[in-house]
């Protein structure tokens, strides 16, 4: 089932809690720090989603309404970060992997991480 994160910015505190528990469950922070609030991947419609859109090889799919990243499948070509609106894509530059927020799905959160950190 697709959950959706919104962020209240008059609740913000600048804390970095979210960022923080993103990086210790996916290894990278796939939500970016701004001077005021955090910033998060917007989800776009899967089929609309620029990211999904320009990949040569499908690696960004959708699963249960939301797009994945799929490593396997991933050229490093960056094209989805240089395609995506707000930025959200982020590179592991140690594994060489594409990393795009999936609200925790391919980690079996119950909640993601950032909203269970808030
Ligand atoms: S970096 Fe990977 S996921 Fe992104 S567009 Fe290229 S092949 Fe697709």
């Amino acid at each position: 089932m697709k959950t959706l994160g919104v962020v209240d910015p008059q609740r913000g505190s600048a804390c970095q809690d979210c960022i923080n528990a993103c990086h210790k469950v996916h290894g990278v922070a796939r939500v970016k720090k701004t001077s005021t609030i955090p910033l998060f991947c917007l989800h776009c419609h899967p089929d609309k989603a620029s990211c999904a859109k320009i990949c040569p090889t499908g690696a960004i799919r959708e699963d249960e309404g939301t797009l994945i990243g799929y490593e396997d499948a991933c050229l490093h070509c960056r094209l989805c970060m240089i395609a995506c609106p707000v930025g959200m894509l982020v590179i592991d530059e140690e594994k060489k992997s594409v990393h795009k927020c999936t609200l925790c799905l391919d980690v079996g959160g119950a909640l993601p991480a950032c909203v269970d950190a808030c």
